[in-house]
């Protein structure tokens, strides 16, 4: 099933828009169909998994480089082994974290790239900056030599209907667009993460480059 649930996705997929298989709980032989059938970027929520996943699967499929991003939460001292894994974090929502995955990185000879988690729906508990905060933390980031921005993620909240959604998608891409025209030096605005398995079709309308779905690849958790 997780072969013919990726291509029907694919197929509805507009050029340009990327697939991200969001592989929490599943197996590295799970991860390796999905590879199998076309994945080319893993999302891990886990750096533990991921780096179970990575020495399972590898770094590269028919040729083509894999990437694993991370999207979940980062907890700083588990830093040093994320970017040793991950090729992207999604979830940067600190100028305190991003200095320290970029001390780690520094550490490592690596850079990574990193997003910057929008709280669209604006809940207090969650993770993320409000909208407003989103440029601030750019150009604080921008100076940091061994992490690159590369856009913005969100969640939004969890809401049955992926209608109730669009509001919060749509303002995150507003924050993006803001971004992007402001052009800060050292800052990239490419790449907008948002959507999952209820609401990825609504995320693409409201421009979208990169959805990360788990469920319609693998099937319900258990
Ligand atoms: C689990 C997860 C997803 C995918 O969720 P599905 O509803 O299973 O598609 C996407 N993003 C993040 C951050 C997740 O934790």
């Amino acid at each position: 099933m997780i072969t013919e649930n990726i291509r029907s996705i694919m197929q509805e997929l507009p050029p340009g828009v990327e697939l991200v298989a969001a592989a929490k709980t599943r197996t590295p032989d799970e991860v390796r169909e999905a590879v199998e059938a076309g994945i080319r970027t893993i999302g891990e929520n886990y750096v533990q998994e991921a780096e179970k996943a990575a020495a399972a699967i590898g770094r590269s499929a028919a040729g083509i480089p894999l990437r694993w991003h991370l999207i979940g939460r980062l907890q700083k001292n588990k830093a040093a082994k994320a970017v040793a894994v991950f090729d992207m974090i999604e979830t940067v929502d600190s100028i305190d974290l991003g200095r320290e995955i970029d001390k780690r990185a520094a550490a490592a000879g690596r850079t990574i790239e990193a997003l910057i988690e929008i709280n669209s729906g604006r809940e207090l508990q969650k993770a993320g900056v409000w909208p407003e905060k989103a440029e601030e933390l750019a150009r604080e980031l921008a100076a940091l030599g061994h992490l690159r921005v590369k856009g913005l993620m969100t969640m939004g909240p969890f809401e049955g209907d992926p209608e109730a959604s669009r509001p919060y998608f749509r303002e995150t891409r507003l924050a993006f667009e803001h971004l992007k025209s402001l052009a800060v030096p050292g800052v990239a605005m490419e790449r907008l993460s948002m959507g999952m398995t209820n609401s990825w079709r609504v995320a693409v309308e409201e421009g979208a480059t990169m959805i990360r779905i788990g469920t319609a690849i693998f099937g319900p958790r258990s």
